[in-house]
């Protein structure tokens, strides 16, 4: 049976893992949590209505239930050629056949960075995000500002929907205190039209939410540096605020940079439509570790790491029995995303056809924990899964 060894726990890596084992491969994940962290529905940490608990599966149950290993070490170099991989405790590492790098991206790193909280990187500091707004909440007012940044080098990992989601989620949390007028709310962000990608309807509507909000707006202007007490930008006007959420956008995985990986500009990992590393025979790359190719309003999303992981088990057994039925990603390239704003949602599709959203009330703010709720069941063998989820 041949070894397959994926790298990185998260939404993309677990499917693959599972996947690779509805193959029979014998399969380890090298992780350095000890859960899959569930991102999209992270976004509810900061106002509370979930816990970090809630939003995190264990991989050793994930991986009792379907059969593969798991190791629980931090990766720090591959040198795909001479099939090997750096792990911080356990050093060089060899034993795979196929290697599937599941990793993530890192984030940019803005001056001042320290001086901001984000939803999109360490679970812990979603955590921290909860603890700092009930501070100001015992205080009884404060101004607050959520925004996100660019990437120039790849546009498809800007991450402004958990953005718009937390600032909606905070505001319906403060309506329900009792204290939005107590509180000043800024969303910022150097575009002129923040959330463009998906469409030009989506900017009007968010648009017009914040004006009957009465959320305060900061476009178009470079950010210089954050500091303690707000956000500086380049023609030096500040945005003063008492709590800054910012979410930088992704860049290549740290691990990839000192590695014999074909990278793309920004440090992604090249590959082709049926997710294979660009001239490695044995190395294939999923989800938010990857290059994307595609349209320029492509979005790394976890849908299409999903996708991404279950084509790649099906590429690589497709390609041990010899067969060349192989799966390409691309035609799955799409938004679809159900943005939650505290008491409903707007549901957005972007895709070579559409570019259209769709306002759901209470239902969609159910709708989404709902996905939750499936998502770890479905993940458990608990419940069966739904076609294409
Ligand atoms: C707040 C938020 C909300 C989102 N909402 C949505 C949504 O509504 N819909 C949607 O489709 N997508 C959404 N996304 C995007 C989606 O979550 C990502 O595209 C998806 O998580 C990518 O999966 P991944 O496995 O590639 O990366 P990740 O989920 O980031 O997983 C990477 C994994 O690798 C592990 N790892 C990292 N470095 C190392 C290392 N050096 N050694 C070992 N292990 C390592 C990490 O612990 C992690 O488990 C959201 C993202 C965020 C942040």
């Amino acid at each position: 049976m041949k070894k397959i060894t994926v790298l990185g726990g998260g939404i993309a890596g677990v499917e693959a893992a599972i996947y690779l084992r509805k193959e029979k491969f014998d399969v380890t994940l090298i992780s350095n949590r000890e859960y899959v962290y569930i991102y999209p529905i992270s976004i509810w940490i900061p106002t509370g209505e979930k816990t970090l608990e809630d939003v995190s599966l264990s991989l050793i149950k994930l991986g009792d239930r379907h059969g593969f290993q798991v190791i629980f070490d931090e990766v720090v170099n591959i040198q795909a050629k001479e099939n090997k991989v750096l792990l911080k405790n356990k050093g060089e590492y060899t034993n795979y056949d196929y290697l599937v790098l599941a990793l993530g991206a890192s984030k940019l790193k803005p001056s001042g960075g320290e001086n901001t909280l984000t939803v999109c990187g360490d679970p812990e500091q979603a955590v921290m995000l909860k603890n700092r707004l009930e501070a100001l909440v015992q205080r009884g007012q404060g101004k607050i500002a959520i925004g996100f940044g660019g990437n120039p080098k790849d546009p498809s990992a800007v991450r402004g929907g958990p953005a718009f989601e937390v600032l909606f989620n905070i505001h319906h949390f403060l309506h329900k205190k009792q204290l939005t007028n107590n509180f000043q709310l800024t969303f910022f962000a150097p575009m002129e039209n923040p959330g463009a990608r998906m469409g030009d309807s989506v900017v009007d509507e968010m648009n017009k939410m914040f004006k009957t909000l009465g959320v305060e707006t900061r476009f178009g202007k470079k950010i210089t540096q954050f500091v303690p007490d707000g956000v500086v930008f380049e023609d030096g006007s500040k945005l003063d605020s008492d709590l800054t959420m910012y979410i930088s956008a992704g860049t290549g995985h740290n691990a990839l940079k000192d590695s014999d990986l074909p990278l793309s500009n920004a440090g992604f990992v090249k590959i082709d439509d049926y997710c294979q590393v660009e001239g490695m025979d044995n190395v294939y790359a999923i989800g938010d570790t990857a290059a994307l190719s595609g349209p320029e309003w492509k979005a790394k999303q976890g849908h299409v790491a999903e996708v991404m992981a279950r084509n790649t088990a099906h590429n690589i057994s497709t390609r041990e029995a010899g067969g060349h039925d192989f799966i390409g990603y691309e035609k799955h390239l799409s938004i679809l995303c159900v943005m939650d704003t505290g008491n409903g949602a707007v549901y957005i599709q972007r895709d070579d056809v559409h570019a259209k959203m769709t306002l759901m009330p209470l239902y969609g703010h159910w709708l989404k924990k709902s996905w939750g709720i499936y998502y770890k069941l479905s993940k458990m063998g608990k419940i069966p899964r739904l076609p294409g989820m």
